[in-house]
């Protein structure tokens, strides 16, 4: 009897010693099988886009004058979006909203669209995005986000993206920063 209870009480010894190594296993810094690891994204901030290049003044100015072409009735939010090409040309585009409610499309998409398939050959530099009401900064939808990566990848040089509203800006020099972990097929 005392035999067995000697081994119960190894047992106990043993399968706490084995709970501790394993604890101290997932804690300790060398473990091969867990990390805890931070992302850092570095980015651009203007509290007054007056401040900025003039380059990039001109374009916010151009993603803001597209917002009144944008067709919005639904939700009345007015999205404007310019890019300028290597080339130094500009285009924009705004927000279209269809009675189909999926169908319609965001202003950066249709940018983007647009210069893949008629300006391919000349890569995209920047791509400013603003909005009406503007009482924040306008950021890409996840969507565009992707998409705004799939031209970055396909032209194979970063796009600078600046995102405007109520006189400020936030600008990432590549929009990879905007999307970690991004989908790959
Ligand atoms: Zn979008």
């Amino acid at each position: 009897m005392s035999g067995y209870r000697s081994n119960l009480k190894d047992n106990h010894i043993f399968l706490f010693l084995v709970k501790y190594l394993l604890s101290l296993r997932v804690k300790t810094p060398l473990s091969w099988t867990f990390m805890k690891r931070n992302l850092e994204i570095s980015y651009e901030h203007y509290d007054n886009t007056a401040d900025m290049e003039v380059v990039d003044q001109v374009l916010i100015s151009e993603a803001e004058n597209a917002t009144e072409k944008a067709n919005a009735p639904y939700s009345n939010f007015k999205v404007g979006a310019a890019v300028r090409l290597r080339s130094g040309r500009t285009f924009h585009a705004s927000n279209f909203e269809s009675e189909v409610y999926p169908a319609g499309l965001c202003a950066e998409r249709s940018l983007l669209f647009y210069i893949e398939s008629n300006y391919a050959n000349d890569p995209i530099e920047a791509l400013a995005i603003a909005s009406n009401p503007s009482e924040r900064e306008c950021y890409p939808c996840g969507q565009c986000r992707q998409v705004i990566v799939d031209v970055e990848r396909r032209q194979q040089s970063p796009i600078r993206v600046i995102m405007s509203g109520a006189g400020s800006a936030t600008v990432v020099d590549s929009a990879e920063k905007l999307l970690p972990f991004t989908f790959k097929l």
